[in-house]
């Protein structure tokens, strides 16, 4: 989930606080993963909503979107030209779709905020293309993470390759601190628009790429929530939430067996 950020103060982790947020993390890639591997034909996406439900509830965590801005479901699941907040639905998944799949749940008072785009059967070679750009994107915006960077070193990165293929970065809608709150200081855009804050061990920022085929352009549904390209055209959306520590960066939400299988669609893996 993307929203901008109201005014709250930056608030920096301590080692011990990473550690609960790796917690929330790893759980995430479990039941993302499990979520992803029952995508299908045929599945409709409040099947995968309650799927995630019923996992964050037996590791006893909480589902961090379900009521929060009273968005009504577990997941945000968006479907071709939807971009994010998708709310799930009876709407039955067909092969050639593809449908991204946002989660957050809460583990001990701290968030963790992940996102997947994920291919319905076999899907066709231009939306397959969008997939793995995205995906590119996304790990560019983490390795340019320095330390005495700035935040607009993540989305400049995203921005390059983003561009490079022709694509288009979502205007209007940003990744985020996380924490204790799903969203937190500083905004993390897509794009080199903005130098930002100085980047410093302790920040824990979700980056989320959400990358169109046509257009920058948005619009939202009438439901309020579903934000689809102008265009029509398709979308994709990555995510991971990481944390800045002394030696570097960590993906709190890596899942070592997705990212093997995005390896093998020819993604580039750092970290
Ligand atoms: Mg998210
Ligand atoms: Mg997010």
């Amino acid at each position: 989930m993307t929203k901008h950020v109201p005014d709250k103060e930056l608030y920096l982790k301590s080692d011990a606080e990473i550690a609960l947020m790796r917690r929330a993390g790893h759980l995430l890639q479990r039941i993302i993963r499990e979520v992803t591997e029952t995508v299908q034909p045929g599945v409709t996406t409040l099947e995968l909503d309650r799927l995630a439900f019923q996992r964050i509830k037996e590791a006893k965590a909480i589902p961090g979107f379900l009521g929060l801005y009273d968005f009504p479901n577990t997941l945000c699941i968006s479907v071709n030209e939807e971009i994010v907040h998708g709310i799930p639905s009876r709407r039955k998944l067909v092969e050639g779709d593809i449908v991204s799949i946002d989660c957050g749940l809460i583990l001990e008072d701290f968030f963790a905020d992940t996102a997947y785009t994920v291919p319905v059967g076999r899907i066709s070679q231009e939306a397959q293309r969008l997939l793995d750009v995205t995906r590119q994107s996304l790990y560019a915006g983490i390795s340019a993470i320095r330390p005495g960077g700035r935040v607009g070193d993540i989305g400049a990165a995203v921005e390059k390759v983003v561009h490079a293929a022709g694509y288009h970065c979502t205007e209007g809608y940003t990744g985020h601190g996380v924490g204790r709150h799903l969203h937190e200081k500083p905004d993390v855009p897509n794009d080199s628009k903005r130098v930002g804050m100085r980047l410093q061990p302790g920040m824990t920022l979700a980056i989320e790429p959400m990358v169109n085929l046509g257009t920058s352009k948005t619009r939202k549904l009438k439901d309020d929530w579903t934000v689809v390209t102008a265009d029509g055209s398709l979308s994709a959306h990555f995510e991971h939430t990481v944390a800045i520590t002394r030696d570097g960066v960590e993906i709190l939400t890596l899942d070592e067996e997705l990212e093997k299988e995005n390896k093998r669609h020819g993604a580039i893996v750092s970290a």
